[in-house]
């Protein structure tokens, strides 16, 4: 229990008004072994606008009567027969739900110790009996006034005024057995700005703050149920709003007749927070992603309803979608796939789980094998095959990426040096990289190193990112390309056609190769083909400078076109799938053979 001295001064709380309504309809328990001690209290109270009384003078009883009523603050008398006051108190602070009511210690001691020993159990504050009856009244204000304050700290976020988790979860619970009552079902939404962390980092704390508070006015006033039910808004209808940490909010909406209702508002709080707000003369953007559980399909407990919508939520900021997501069971089971796959991944290499595989690549006019692209595999022991397409994200999110990339880099060039030799022509190598190498690691030091230490010239490396990749923070990206080029290896862009970049915006990148995706490659046999798309994509890269991979190949028919296309390059199950070292030896030799 806090002392009163400690808060802020209750004075100033008393004048602003905030809490006046509060003190009047605070319950007070009094408790005091003579009956007419707390009968002159109660008379003096009811003079001063009190009205809510427990009464107790049964000391050995007030424990379990306190634990009933749950006043806002208790009138103690110290000396009473059986029960003390002392060990009322001292009960009172190993209850959790009793420890932060505020006692007065009524005494008629002015011995200094006792009064100390009181304060130590946590007593608030002290009255002499006899009671002075002004005095009485302005204590009990301060205290109700400073607890008020306290249950507002406790309670309600700073910045936004609205209530933090633990009173949201409060009140759902009083909140579900109305809405089962009315059989409707209820939608519980974890509501995240994306992108907080660089707006604070580029604007500062305080006007990052001044942008939460924006968001909250938005999604408060999105959510008021007319809003969002229209015309078949009853007053039945309750919405709570929860700021529950820094840039994610929850909200709990119901009686809802159908999933569309939540839907619909889910849209619409992207639709408004994604709108632009001034701060500082500056317009800025945030972006919003939900996640959404329903009561009682999903769930019939509040803290389920939300670790739910948060599952939801994680799926939402991965998918492309809408940008909301309801969640589905089996979004349980893919978690802990997911959870599985990141702690597998970071023993993988260790215990020798992670395996390159080489595709080649192969000169369209010749059928040479030129190079090869590596590709990675996972065997874990846990979990068996696991594909790249579905590892990989995994590592890249957890950072992972970064060891395991290194990793394969040496892998191959280790492999690609060797062949070289062997073979005696200039192996073409790529190596497929993820932006995260080049963001959380020094990707420089780490291509010059395992090129000095495989003895692999640094022009028989090809370095492959995704056109989404190179894309998203294209500026800075631009800065890490010409460095890692500076070295002298090539960089490609890889599945190219699937992103949205601007073409025009392509030459500002220091590109040497693109590759076409698989899936332009396989239209390519239907009438109604993307032959005139990848027709000018090639086009369009050898104006650049750059030569054309096809990716892809698995027919003759496919290899005619990309020829007749003016493609340099091609993969593809047509001559291999991607094949272990000793497989991809015996493709040479047979090469040469
Ligand atoms: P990607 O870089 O576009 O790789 C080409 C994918 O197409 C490979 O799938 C390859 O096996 C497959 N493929 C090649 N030819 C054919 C064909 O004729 N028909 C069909 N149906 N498929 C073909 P894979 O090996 O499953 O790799 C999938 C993706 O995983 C890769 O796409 C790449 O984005 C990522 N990846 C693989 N290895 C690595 C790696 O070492 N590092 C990073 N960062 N990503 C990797
Ligand atoms: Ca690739
Ligand atoms: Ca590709």
């Amino acid at each position: 229990m806090q002392n009163a001295a400690q808060l802020d001064s209750p004075e100033k709380l008393e004048t602003d008004g905030r809490y006046e309504p509060l003190i009047g309809n605070a319950k007070i328990m009094l408790v005091d072994d003579e009956p007419l001690n707390t009968e002159v209290l109660q008379t003096y109270l009811s003079g001063e606008g009190y009205s809510n009384f427990v009464t107790v003078s049964e000391s050995q009883e007030a424990l379990e009567i306190m634990r009933r009523e749950l006043p806002d603050v208790v009138l103690l008398d110290l000396m009473m027969p059986v029960v003390s006051g002392f060990d009322i108190l001292t009960a009172m602070r190993e209850d959790h739900r009793l420890k932060t009511i505020p006692a007065i210690i009524l005494t008629s001691s002015d011995d200094a110790d006792t009064k100390l020993s009181a304060l130590k159990l946590g007593a608030m504050d002290f009255l002499a009996k006899p009671v002075d009856a002004s005095e009485l009244a302005l204590r009990l204000r301060n205290t109700i006034a400073a607890k008020a304050y306290q249950h507002h700290l406790i309670n309600f976020d700073q910045l936004t005024g609205l209530a933090k988790q633990e009173l949201f979860v409060d009140n759902i619970h009083a909140a579900l057995p109305h809405i089962q009552y009315a059989e409707g079902s209820a939608a519980v939404m974890i509501v995240r700005i994306e992108n907080m962390s660089q707006i604070n980092n580029s604007l500062g704390r305080d006007h990052g703050n001044e942008l939460i508070l924006a968001f909250s006015r938005k999604l408060q006033s999105c959510s008021q149920p007319a809003e969002v039910l229209g015309n078949d808004s009853n007053g039945n209808v309750q919405c709570h709003v929860s700021r529950i940490s820094g840039d994610k909010f929850a909200l709990m909406i119901g009686p809802l007749a159908t999933a569309q209702q939540a839907a619909r508002l889910a849209r619409r709080v992207i639709i408004e927070t994604g709108k632009p707000i001034k701060i500082d003369g500056q317009a800025m953007f945030t972006t919003t992603r939900i996640g959404i559980s329903f009561f009682p399909d999903d769930a019939t407990q509040v803290e389920t309803l939300i670790s739910h919508a948060e599952t939801a939520l994680q799926h939402a900021r991965r998918g492309s979608g809408e940008g909301y997501m309801f969640y589905a069971d089996e979004m349980n089971a893919e978690s802990s796939r997911i959870l599985a796959m990141e702690n597998g991944l970071r023993t993988a290499i260790e215990k020798n789980e992670l395996l390159v595989t080489f595709q080649p690549k192969v000169n369209v006019a010749n059928g040479q094998i030129i190079g090869a692209e590596a590709l990675i595999r996972w065997i874990s022991e846990d979990l068996g095959f696991i594909p790249p397409d579905e590892f990989i994200p995994v590592a890249e999110r957890t950072g992972m990426i970064v060891p395991i990339g290194a990793w394969i880099l040496e892998q191959a060039c280790h492999a690609a040096a060797h062949w070289r030799q062997q073979f005696g022509f200039e192996f073409l190598l790529a190596v497929n990289v993820s932006i995260r190498q080049l963001i959380d690691s020094d990707m420089e030091a780490t291509v010059k190193s395992v090129l000095k230490q495989t003895g692999l010239p640094a022009e028989c490396l090809t370095l492959e990112l995704t056109e989404n990749m190179v894309m998203e923070n294209a500026e800075a990206n631009i800065e890490r390309l010409h460095g890692l080029k500076n070295i002298g290896l090539k960089i490609s862009i890889d599945d190219f056609g699937t992103g949205y970049s601007s073409l025009s915006y392509l030459q500002r990148f220091p590109l040497d190769e693109l590759k076409v995706d698989r899936s332009f490659i396989n239209e390519l046999e239907d009438e109604t083909s993307e032959a005139p798309i990848v027709r000018a994509m090639v086009s369009l890269a050898h104006d650049l400078g750059m030569r054309v991979v096809a990716e892809g190949i698995e027919t003759q028919v496919q290899l005619d076109y990309i020829k007749d296309l003016d493609c340099e390059l091609y993969q593809g199950y047509l001559c291999s799938k991607p094949v272990v070292i000793k497989a991809f030896t015996d493709l040479l030799s047979a090469q040469q053979g």
